[in-house]
């Protein structure tokens, strides 16, 4: 962390009052199912985005960031207002607007999450600020409250509707453990996800693919499952089993059913996943990853052929389980894999999209690392 430190003095004059780190995050299992109450598994990844902050005495706000060449983003307190500007800075802003903070501030980010790989670099961003801010200012913030001043950031400042997953997961996060988060009340339970000494690895694949054409899936998924409640007469897709689902199937169209039947056995999915993990059954974890897959391929057609044929491949080099992760039409896939394994199936994959004529896909390995922490002060 004295790397951050040293470029704070290089970029502001003076050492930095605080250094705080927080996570990005993959989504073990549980795809899409966030806003119909469901449970979702995440974990936090190892690569962190660590910020330095220091209070001024006047009203200012400068922000840089090692991923942003030299540029100083200056402001004043007075000037932030929610949805203005197209700025990378926003998603800082944001938390500095959510937090109140009543001093101007010098803020450094450093981020070593890749932005834009379905990895969350933005709650990475926005959780290791809020901890900074929350030490800084002594605001005695817990950790579900700083998850929902984060979100509320993103929500209300930056105009992006996501959910309280990544924010949950990069601040509650332990190492060697997944974050079970009931969508429904934001309770969440840290399961055992000790694949390192199993000699497992978290495989991710960025398939660099974005099939704009169908940013409109969203949407539509989202009301078909809203449609299937109505229509059932429930609560939510939460409240009914797989089997009760089912035998209901000739009181919804097709299409309708179908989607919803993604959610609930969905649902089930994750918490068969809990069980396979309390057991240190990797098999079958791999086995619930697949079908996580094929529900998400065949029955909520959110996904798409480079995912498709990353999964395809890692399954075909050994890996014990692989699927696609985030909310579709392209982004990132997961396969666990042995550790001795991993070169070998990158290769593959590798080969496989220059064969199909897909652009290059990039890697990270990751284990389950532990969520937002201050470091130095
Ligand atoms: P992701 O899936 O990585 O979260 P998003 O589009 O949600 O993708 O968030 C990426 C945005 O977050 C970037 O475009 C940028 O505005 C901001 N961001 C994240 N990390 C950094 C960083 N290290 N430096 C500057 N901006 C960042
Ligand atoms: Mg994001």
């Amino acid at each position: 962390m004295q790397d951050i430190s040293k470029r704070f003095v290089e970029v502001f004059g003076a050492n930095p009052e605080v250094v705080a780190a927080a996570p990005g995050r993959v989504n073990l299992i549980g795809e899409h199912i966030d806003y119909s109450d469901g449970f979702v598994l995440p974990f936090a990844i190892s690569d962190t985005t660590t910020v330095a902050l220091s209070r001024r005495q006047d009203q200012v706000i400068r922000i840089a960031s090692a991923q942003k060449s030299t540029e100083i983003v200056e402001t004043t307190l007075a000037e932030l207002i929610p949805l203005t500007g197209e700025s990378w800075a926003r998603y800082a802003l944001g938390v500095l607007w959510v937090m109140k903070i009543d001093t101007g501030v010098d803020l450094l980010i450093d981020g070593r999450v890749p932005l834009g790989a379905g990895l969350s670099s933005s709650a990475a961003l926005e959780c290791s600020i809020a901890t900074a801010v929350n030490h800084l200012f002594k605001k005695g913030l817990s950790l579900a409250e700083l998850a929902r001043a984060s979100q509320k950031a993103e929500n209300d400042y930056v105009g992006v509707p996501c959910g309280i997953m990544d924010q949950s997961v990069s601040l509650m996060a332990k190492s060697g453990s997944a974050l079970l988060l009931d969508c429904r009340d934001l309770s969440s339970e840290n399961i055992p996800f000790l694949i390192a000494p199993q000699g497992l690895e978290l495989l991710i694949i960025d398939t660099q693919a974005h099939h704009k054409l169908v940013d409109g899936g969203y949407a539509e998924r989202r009301a078909s499952c809203e449609r299937a409640v109505a229509e059932l007469g429930i609560t939510s897709l939460r409240d009914i089993s797989v089997a009760d689902y089912a035998a209901r199937q000739s009181e919804l169209d097709p299409v309708t059913y179908i989607r919803g039947f993604h959610a609930v056995t969905e649902m089930k999915r994750v918490l068969d996943a809990v069980d396979a993990l309390k057991a240190n059954n990797f098999s079958r974890l791999g086995d619930l990853l697949n079908q996580s897959h094929r529900s998400l391929r065949d029955d909520y057609t959110v996904s798409c052929p480079e995912l498709n044929l990353a999964v395809d491949t890692a399954l075909e080099q050994g890996a014990l389980g692989a699927r696609m992760v985030g909310g579709g039409f392209g982004g990132s896939a997961i396969a666990l894999i042995k550790s001795d394994q991993v070169k070998r199936c990158e290769t593959a994959i590798q080969k496989a999209f220059s064969d199909a004529g897909f652009k290059a896909p990039r890697f990270f390995t990751s284990l389950p690392s532990d969520g937002a922490r201050v470091i130095s002060n």
